[in-house]
């Protein structure tokens, strides 16, 4: 087992007269020193305004923000890093592509088609959009593990289809769609595929072009780097044809008194002053994942869940949501015990210093179609081991003496 627990500060600290155990990284991911140091080192030695000054603060600044673009683009092997635009995370990314993509070319008679799985930020833009444009929004269907219905997929994608948006892998129920799949299906209907990628990037090696992606979106704050940071990457040429949603400084081209022309992408998207300290963390963040490797993060992941799930499905009482097989899924588990309250559960964990989650996840459809009103979510990162698996466990346990 790794020790990087000792590369996070936070995570050295009793709650209610336990030791931590953080499973609430689905939410977000606490911070290694390597990122909190290089946020820390921009704002003592580099802080200035990107893109504007020639001065050498300004122009250290500028570097270290459009080379991480670079560092991002080789991360997620986007083919280029002009198709990296800085967001402030997912649902910004995603809310993007509805309006600034979506509404410039989806019509009157289109699809758009989703998922029951979807969090609320890749659900709500298609809703709007269609609301929007008079296109109709349409679901796939799940099978009762919580996979995505691939006859569904099939029935669902159709030509009137112009846009399929998918999340890489399910924040509560853990598993993982098969996106390179249903991008071939998307594709042979001439429609795009939009995918969220908040909660798959932090956990595996992304490959935006391996999965057939024509937009993809993710979080920083979701693998170890500052909140208000994330990405949109896009193919070039639906970034060019993609309007840009905030107008105003650094994103344009040149203004007249009655006409702006924009600057291309990604540039024309990051109007005003950006999180230029964010995008120094993610930077760092992206080093520290890439020095362990994502592979040996997911491996690590899947280790944890061979041992823990097993132990969990053992305690009578207990539904764990999703498939129940450990090399189906990522690090997620939501579940229900007995029929105690969410809050409750995670209230009485949080008394033995386990932080989970518990309420709706941002899913309520999904929340719908599982027919539970909530769930509790226990979350594994990197830093997580098999000992805080077993005090889940034990803390499971003891929750249902204490309410029994
Ligand atoms: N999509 C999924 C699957 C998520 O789990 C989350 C966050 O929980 C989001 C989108 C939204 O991410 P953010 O709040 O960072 O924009």
């Amino acid at each position: 087992m790794n020790d990087y627990i000792k590369d996070f500060p936070i995570l050295n600290q009793k709650v209610n007269d336990e030791r931590l155990v953080y499973l609430d990284n689905a939410a977000t991911t606490q911070k290694p020193r390597a990122v909190v140091e290089a946020v820390t080192n921009y704002y003592y030695h580099d802080n200035a305004n990107v893109h504007r000054g020639v001065h050498t603060l300004a122009e250290r600044a500028t570097e270290a923000f459009e080379n991480v673009r670079t560092k991002v683009a080789h991360f997620i092997n986007a083919p280029s890093k002009d198709e990296i635009v800085y967001t402030k995370g997912t649902t910004e990314g995603l809310n993007w592509v509805a309006a600034g993509y979506g509404r410039n070319h989806v019509k009157v008679g289109d699809e758009i088609v989703i998922s029951y799985m979807e969090h609320h930020s890749n659900l709500v833009p298609w809703q709007q959009l269609a609301q929007q444009t008079g296109a109709k929004l349409k679901y796939i269907a799940l099978q009762a593990d919580g996979q995505l219905d691939m006859e569904s997929v099939q029935q669902q994608i159709t030509d009137k289809t112009a846009i399929v948006a998918l999340t890489h892998v399910s924040n509560v129920l853990g598993v993982v769609n098969p996106i390179a799949k249903i991008a071939h299906i998307t594709h042979q209907h001439n429609a795009l595929m939009i995918v969220d990628g908040a909660q798959s990037t932090p956990h595996m090696k992304i490959d935006v072009q391996a999965l057939g992606a024509d937009f993809f979106a993710f979080s920083g704050h979701k693998l170890l780097a500052p909140t208000g940071i994330g990405i949109l990457w896009g193919k070039s040429s639906l970034l060019a044809e993609m309007s840009p949603l905030e107008f105003g400084g650094e994103m344009i081209d040149w203004v007249q008194l009655q006409k702006t022309t924009f600057k291309a992408a990604p540039w024309k998207f990051e109007g005003g002053t950006q999180n230029i300290a964010g995008v120094v963390g993610l930077g760092a963040a992206i080093d520290y994942l890439e020095k362990i490797g994502m592979d040996n993060i997911q491996a690590h992941e899947q280790v944890l869940m061979q041992a823990i799930l097993p132990e969990l499905s053992k305690i009578k009482g207990l539904t764990i949501y999703g498939p129940q097989e450990a090399q189906e899924r990522t690090g997620i588990i939501a579940f229900n015990l007995d029929n105690l309250h969410p809050h409750d559960v995670a209230t009485a964990l949080d008394m033995e210093g386990i932080a989970t989650r518990a309420g709706h996840h941002c899913a309520q459809p999904l929340m719908a179609y599982l027919k539970v009103p909530a769930t509790v979510r226990a979350s594994f990162y990197l830093y997580n081991t098999l000992a805080d698996g077993q005090r889940l466990v034990e803390g499971i346990k003891a929750t249902k003496e204490f309410f029994k």
